[in-house]
């Protein structure tokens, strides 16, 4: 009956740590999108980059223009004054302006110049960044949908252990339940362990006293290790099984390695042409 309460508690503990497992394998997740969009991500800040200094360019080369315009047209005004001057002192006047306008337009229509040919290498620029910003989409896109979709699967991994958990606490005893999530509730995964064959907890490995093991062996109330505080349980019969087996197979296998050494030892022994035993005697006859 209690065996069965341990074994319970087991089996909660091994769907919690699929549960953690699950939860760990999302939050990987969260890396992996950020490298995979990594590149894409640069390319798409430095195309915004130049889109905004392209704008504003263009806005500048808009000034500008309406600027040489203006002063356009106050030069054609000042060479049509020129004709029509009535002495030599508005002569000069109208001269001075006009020369001054015409430095001034000189000026503007440089920097409209220089203006224009940054516009057009900007513009190159941000086709290239374009272009390349496109094939990288065309490589991300496959990638993020392959992330994303492996992801929905380990969050329906991680739904349908959360359900099974749900169910299967339904059928536990309340206050067992409390302790075991009360231990976990610290940040730690193992709550309960198997005692090992030599008698100590299966978490920490400290010694439980004899009296306290025949008490977990009997499992009649849920004993805590004394050295990490998890709840001890008897190991299953089959583990018990399996773990017998491969002591066994161990055994077996250091006999027959024993049995070995000691005919090798023999029949060293034997070579060394010191006493050697009458068996060995007969086996090198046999042999001759
Ligand atoms: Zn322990």
């Amino acid at each position: 009956m209690t065996e069965q309460r341990h074994t319970a508690l087991k089996e909660l503990q091994h769907l919690d740590l699929r549960i953690l497992e699950a939860q760990q394998r999302i939050s990987d997740f969260d890396p992996r999108f950020v490298e995979a969009e990594e590149s894409a991500l640069v390319l798409e800040s430095e195309a915004e980059k130049t889109r905004t200094r392209l704008k504003e360019m263009k806005l500048e080369e808009r000034r500008l223009v309406a600027s040489v315009d203006e002063k356009r047209a106050r030069e054609k005004r000042l060479d049509e004054r020129l004709g029509s001057v009535r002495n030599l002192r508005e002569e000069a006047a109208v001269s001075a302006e006009l020369e001054m306008v015409k430095r001034a337009l000189q000026v503007d229509e440089q920097e409209a110049y220089t203006l224009i040919d940054q516009i057009r290498k900007t513009e190159e620029r941000l086709g290239e960044v374009d272009e390349t910003l496109a094939q990288e989409r065309d490589v991300v896109e496959p990638k993020m949908a392959e992330l994303i979709a492996e992801r929905a699967d380990a969050q329906k991994g991680l739904a349908s252990f959360e359900s099974e958990r749900e169910r299967f606490v339904g059928s536990m005893d309340a206050s067992e339940l409390r302790l075991y999530d009360g231990i976990r509730r610290g940040g730690r995964s193992i709550a309960v362990a198997d005692l090992t064959q030599d008698g100590a907890c299966g978490h920490c490995f400290v010694l439980v006293p004899l009296q306290v093991r025949n008490e977990v062996l009997h499992g009649d109330v849920l004993i805590r290790c004394e050295g990490c505080g998890v709840i001890l349980a008897a190991p299953d019969p089959e583990a018990v099984a399996a773990a017998a087996a491969e002591e066994a197979a161990r055994v077996e296998v250091a006999k027959v390695a024993a049995e070995a050494a000691a005919t090798d030892e023999a029949y060293d022994a034997n070579a060394d042409d010191t006493a050697a035993p009458e068996e060995t005697n007969d086996e090198d006859t046999g042999d001759e």
